[in-house]
């Protein structure tokens, strides 16, 4: 049975020009969940927190994936991809060698809010092709599960899957609304390993028979173990992602958008940057 390892805190930050963050892994504490290096939630309806956006900046060596829970972003990046992240869609992007992007609000006021993770890629794939793909909210299944609704951002899971495309492993990625007495069971494939993150309300999750442990909205709950997770919701309604993937389990140099292997990799991935490679 899969069970809570641990639970912890978001953190309050910013990135890009100045949007205001919660990271909830990437961060003092707790470097990755391998393969994830990085969950940022950003979540506000003051527009002075989030209209800087994030002005071009370059990836290497991984893979993001952006889901957009309120609001309106846009995507462009110098490999010519351009795409409008609105509510309930999703950004699958491969930065393999290298990519250039912006990821900009398309709205001045209003609630925007978001999940944004980083998904590393083994040795063998981090210099590959980049790309990306834009997933439309009516793209990704949704479905009932004991009264919960379940949308699937990636992955697949009770007969569903998502259109989402990775270079390497789509990772699972659940989106569940569940109201109070509620309780459901998701049994993600043994060789994954992942979190859930609570986005609202209040949830107690662990094995079906025993004591479960009470996860709250801006915490983390990382998972440990194999078969059934089962979720009750303590709150009238709660919201939580439960994100899964396959451990990479190889060495990781990180350098702020750079995440490679090797010290030597980063050098030549500032390098490759600094002469217009990417
Ligand atoms: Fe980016």
């Amino acid at each position: 049975m899969r069970i809570v390892k641990r639970i912890m805190d978001s953190m309050p930050t910013s990135d890009g020009a100045g949007v205001k963050l919660k990271r909830v892994i990437g961060r003092p504490g707790l470097d990755q969940i391998d393969p994830f290096l990085m969950l940022d939630e950003f979540y506000s309806d003051n527009p002075n927190d989030y209209i800087a956006g994030f002005p071009n900046h370059p990836h290497r060596g991984f893979e993001t994936l952006t889901y957009m829970i309120e609001g309106k972003m846009r995507h462009e990046d110098n490999h010519g991809g351009n795409g409008l992240l609105e509510t309930g869609g999703a950004q699958y992007m491969t930065a393999g060698r290298g990519v250039i992007h912006s990821e900009m609000p398309e709205q001045t006021d209003g609630l925007m809010r978001g999940l944004q993770l980083w998904i590393n890629l083994p040795a063998d794939k981090k210099m590959t092709e980049p790309r990306y793909q834009d997933l439309q909210s009516a793209d990704l299944p949704v479905y009932e599960k004991d009264g919960a609704r379940v949308k699937l951002v990636s992955g697949s899971i009770d007969g569903h899957t998502s259109p989402a495309l990775s270079a390497h492993f789509e990772p699972l990625y659940l989106d569940v609304t569940m109201q109070k007495g509620q309780m459901t069971s998701f049994t993600p494939d043994d060789d994954m390993d992942g979190f859930i993150y609570v986005l609202d309300g209040k949830i107690k999750a662990g094995p079906k028979d025993s004591a479960r442990q009470s996860v709250q909205a801006g915490k983390m709950a990382e998972l440990q173990g194999d078969g059934d997770l089962t979720i009750e919701s303590k709150a009238d309604t709660s919201r939580f992602v439960i994100i899964m993937g396959k451990p990479i389990k190889e060495p990781i140099a990180k350098y702020g958008p750079f995440v490679m292997n090797t010290r030597q990799q980063i050098i030549e991935a500032v390098q490759d940057y600094e002469a217009g490679k990417f």
